[in-house]
């Protein structure tokens, strides 16, 4: 296989500073594409030592939601908003409902939700100002609320495909080593479970492992040891960065199928476990259950449509697979690949129907 590692980064289409000094506010709002429809994406809510530390952030993130909401199939574009955590003590709720008005000026070209550092109550001062704004408490019989669960099956659809393809096998034939039991690995591990595959967990909280012990049956490990255990399928849902080159020489797993993002530490290694033979299902493809379920909230679709595209996770990833087989490139490549065709309108967006 040749060397592919990853494509030059696309350049955003607007950059927009927030600085309302009598809030505290200061960061900025990224819109990096808009050729599918609105910029959506997060914002994050974070301490940076500076503007051009922000900046850089939002605009790497913003471009990663391009690619992401694109191969979701989802009629929205990529951005991302990163707010200066302010030093001294602050008005939370007038800082975002000041946030919320600069959403509001962009007149629907951006809409933001819940990301690191930022929670539904913070939205829901956001929401004061703008409606360009998702990630709400869920109405009843509307699509919203927690996202993990819509993420975990999403993952669960993804790891059926990249079985079936890489050992000839159903889940009830596989060892499953799940790293992470938080909201999404835990409610994998049900799926999982339900579907009949043995399972291996690693967790730092002794009590939540015991948990997944008792009611999966799961046998439980450090996450040292997961990496090489004899397990079929590894499912990073903690960290990201988690296959260095270190763990990608150590993994005798043949499936990496797993919610957490960012899980390559460079793209060389998504390279790396091609050539160890190993299936990496691109991690913003496999975990997009929980973005599709948050556009849904936002573009007002029901519960039905978002799961029916969360279940399309899967034949996405086929399609990703089968691009990487024809063009000898790794997965991680393909999907990028095929995410940019899509947003330049180009010929590919047919076979992904959304
Ligand atoms: P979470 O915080 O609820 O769970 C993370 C879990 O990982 C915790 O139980 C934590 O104790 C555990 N953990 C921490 N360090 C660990 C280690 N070294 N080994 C094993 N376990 C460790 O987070 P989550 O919402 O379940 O998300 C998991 C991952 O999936 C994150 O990377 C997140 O960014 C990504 N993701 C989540 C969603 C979603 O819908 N929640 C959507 C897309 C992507």
């Amino acid at each position: 296989m040749p060397v592919s590692h990853s494509l030059e980064p696309l350049p955003p289409r607007e950059i927009v500073r927030l600085d309302d000094p009598a809030s505290g506010l200061e960061g900025v709002i990224v819109i990096h594409s808009t050729s599918l429809g609105a910029a959506a994406g997060g914002c994050r809510f974070q301490s940076y030592p500076s503007m051009r530390e922000a900046t850089a952030d939002a605009v790497r993130l913003a471009e990663g939601m391009s690619y992401k909401n694109a191969l979701a199939g989802l009629p929205l574009g990529g951005g991302k908003a990163v707010i200066r955590a302010p030093r001294g003590a602050f008005d939370r709720s007038a800082l975002f409902r000041a946030f919320g008005r600069a959403v509001e000026s962009l007149g629907g070209r951006y809409v933001t939700a819940e990301d690191v550092g930022t929670s539904v109550e913070d939205m829901g001062d956001v929401a004061e100002a703008t409606r360009h704004v998702a990630g709400l408490t869920q109405q009843p019989g509307r699509a919203g609320g927690d996202p993990s669960p819509w993420t975990a099956r999403g993952v669960l659809g993804a790891m059926e495909v990249a079985v079936r393809r890489t050992l000839g096998a159903p889940l009830s034939d596989v060892t499953v080593g799940v790293q992470g039991l938080g909201h999404v690995g835990f409610a994998l591990c049900r799926l999982l479970r339900d579907r009949g595959a043995r399972l291996i967990v690693a967790e730092p909280r002794g009590e939540v492992a015991a948990r997944a012990a008792t009611a999966f049956g799961a046998h439980i490990m450090s996450s040292a040891a997961l990496l090489e255990a004899q397990i079929d399928v590894f499912a990073p849902c903690a960290l990201g960065g988690v296959l260095d080159p270190a763990a990608v020489r150590r993994l005798r797993a043949k499936v990496v199928c797993g919610a957490a993002n960012n899980q390559l530490a460079t793209p060389a290694q998504g390279d790396e476990l091609a050539e160890r033979g190993i299936l990496y299902a691109p991690d913003y493809l496999v975990n997009a259950g929980g973005i599709i379920n948050v556009a849904a909230e936002y573009l007002g679709w029901s519960e039905d449509e978002s799961r029916a595209r969360v279940d399309r996770i899967g034949t996405r990833l086929a399609q990703v697979l089968d691009l990487a087989d024809g063009d000898q490139v790794a997965p991680h490549l393909a999907a990028d690949r095929l995410a940019r065709s899509i947003i330049a309108g180009e010929g590919r967006t047919a076979a992904l129907a959304a």
